[in-house]
Formats: structure tokens, sequence, C-alpha cells
């Protein structure tokens, strides 16, 4: 059986943890670097990056997810998410808190906007035969990324989900609402068929 885990700090984590099981996927909330053990996979959900980070800090978790994903363990980050995996920052708002890095991405935090400019908005999924209905909250904005990244989806000229190899970043809410296909598409990289 394939275990997906949740990084359950803070945020949107209900919600994946809801989607994976609709997916018929057993998953388990991570906190602490003992539950990343025997993963299939991770997501890390959207939130607040500034309250994760520092929830993290003193703790071994970052750096242990960070040894798993160099192995290959795939990873899924979305909004905040994206903002942990993200290999640079446009600004310096998170400070000196440590995050994971690992996807070669340069990201602007807040970028499309308060939470008052917050949308949804069709896109084009790569591998999806009709668009996805992508929730925007405060979300970060992708300004860049490297050519080892491969960009999966693109809203008004940027993209907005990128994967580079085992790991997934993207700036809108996959979670939100009753579309399970960003998950699924996801989870067939674990190989499996959902
Ligand atoms: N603006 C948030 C941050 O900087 C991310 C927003 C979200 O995850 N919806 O962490």
């Amino acid at each position: 059986m394939v275990r997906v885990g949740v990084l359950a700090l803070q945020g949107a984590f209900r919600e994946h943890l809801l989607m994976l099981g609709s997916l018929g996927v057993e998953s388990r909330k991570v906190t602490r670097s003992e539950h990343l053990a025997d993963l299939d996979g991770l997501i890390l959900p959207g939130g607040e990056s500034t309250a994760m980070v520092r929830i993290a800090s003193g703790t071994d978790l970052f750096a242990r997810l960070r040894e798993l994903m160099a192995a290959g363990l795939p990873v899924f980050g979305t909004c905040a998410g994206l903002i942990l995996l993200a290999d640079r920052l446009s600004d310096d708002s998170l400070g000196g808190y440590e995050r994971l890095g690992g996807l070669d991405v340069t990201v602007a935090r807040n970028a499309y906007g308060r939470q008052r400019d917050s949308f949804t908005a069709p896109i084009d999924v790569a591998g999806l035969s009709d668009p996805f209905q992508a929730t925007f909250i405060r979300a970060p904005q992708i300004l860049d990324a490297g050519p080892g990244t491969e960009v999966l989806a693109a809203h008004e000229g940027r993209a907005v989900l990128v994967r580079q190899n085992n790991v997934w970043g993207g700036s809108f809410h996959p979670e939100l609402g009753q579309d399970l296909r960003i998950h699924a598409e996801f989870l067939h990289r674990l190989g499996v068929a959902v």
C-alpha cells in the first residue's frame, strides 16, 4: 500500500489528507522527522511559510527531508509549500530561517496580491485533457525556472506548476475544490493507478 505524508505544521493539510483519502491512498500527517519513515511521497501544503519555517526551526525535520528528497522521495509543494522548496526567493522576508530548497526556481512571495486579490483561473496542465480550475490565494509567483525544470502549467505566461525530477511545485491550491486530477497525476509518479 502506498503511503503519502502531508506536512502538517500549519496550513491546508487537512484538505490534502481528504483528497488523498478520496483517491484511496493511505496518508499520514508529518510534524516530526520520525513521521518521514516509510513514506512513498510527501505533500507540502499551502498556508503561511513564515509560520512553517518558525515551527520547524531547531528541529531536524527539514534536514532529514532534504536527505530523502536527494534520495528520490517524490515531494509536491503547493503555494507556501512551493516557497519552502524554491532554491531562491526574491526577497529575504523569511529571514535566516531554514527552508528546504531542491527546486530550481526563483519565487516571489505574495506576488499575486493580498488575500482580497485571491482568484481562480482555468489552467491547462500537461497530461490533463481539460483545464483545471486553479485557486490562487496570496500566491507566490515563479519568476524563473531553471533548465532542469519542466513547466507543467502556466497562467498568463508565467509558470504556475513545475517539476524537477521528483520535486513538484505549484503556486496555487490543487486541494481546494473537488478536482482530484493534479493529486492523481502526482500519484502516478509513485506508480499508483488512480
Ligand atoms: N503568502 C503565503 C506565504 O508567503 C502563501 C499563501 C498560501 O499558501 N496560500 O507563505
